[in-house]
């Protein structure tokens, strides 16, 4: 059974038929990238999943259970962790605070503390600001933050909303590894990018999703390889 199964989604935006029937899978263990153009779906297509839209017609299954008519608190619970797209954090909170937020399901405050302490051996940037506004920092701490806001539950699943989004190469580079450190720790990730180039070299598979609709799908290597996805994608080369 894989972790994730997305089955023949339809996500409105009032009249705007967002997703036109996206069907994808994402097993246990896997970094699986969705690629496309701006507006083709790729932010809704997390956002259905995590709960934050609610699809008017198809499935989301998590573990084989149907998560699609869950509220989005209980889907975090339930291991589904979201980096949403502009990172979304708290700008006048001190950087301890947000993650406190990412934790608001933990009981007891000494897991709290521990996955904290997590958040700061990942990103040692953070613990150096611990006490630091979150919008006072800069986008690749506010980047950092937002992934360790969504570790605080310790998910399962991770869902990465375009987490390179307007950063520095070098920085790039090290979002980029702690994605792929992520899921050497075994987490599954399931990754949109914009930097298609990066998010196939470090997924194991892919999915291209144009205006709505999935187009193509395979192993990453393949997909890269693939003279259309050049073309479209990776800029020619
Ligand atoms: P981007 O990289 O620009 O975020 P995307 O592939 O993530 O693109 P979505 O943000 O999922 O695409 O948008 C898919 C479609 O839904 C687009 O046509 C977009 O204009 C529309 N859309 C997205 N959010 C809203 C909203 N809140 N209200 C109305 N339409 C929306």
């Amino acid at each position: 059974m894989p972790l994730l199964e997305v089955k023949d989604i339809h996500t409105y935006y009032g009249h705007i038929h967002a997703l036109k029937g996206v069907s994808l899978t994402v097993e246990e263990g896997e970094i699986v990238t969705l690629i496309g153009a701006n507006g083709a779906g790729k932010s809704t297509t997390l956002r259905t999943i995590s709960g934050m839209n609610k699809p008017r017609k198809g499935e989301v299954l998590y573990q084989g259970s149907p998560i699609h008519k869950l509220p989005a608190d209980k889907i975090v619970g339930l291991g589904i962790g979201h980096v949403p797209e502009g990172r979304r954090i708290f700008p006048r909170m001190t950087v301890e605070e947000n993650l406190d937020m990412g934790g608001f399901l933990i009981r007891d405050p000494k897991v709290v503390q521990e996955r904290k302490e997590q958040a700061f051996t990942l990103f040692p940037r953070l613990a150096e600001r611990r006490n630091q506004k979150g919008g006072t920092l800069s986008g690749g701490e506010q980047q950092m933050l937002a992934i360790g806001r969504a570790l605080m539950q310790d998910p399962k699943l991770l869902l990465m909303d375009e987490p390179s989004m307007g950063l520095a190469p070098v920085l790039v580079d090290f979002i980029f590894e702690i994605i792929q450190k992520l899921n050497q720790q075994g987490k599954t990730i399931l990754l949109v990018e914009q930097n298609a180039r990066l998010a196939l070299q470090i997924a194991h598979r892919g999915y291209v999703l144009q205006t709505g609709q999935l187009t193509m799908s395979g192993p990453a290597k393949e997909l890269a390889a693939r003279p259309e996805i050049q073309e479209a994608y990776l800029g020619g080369h």
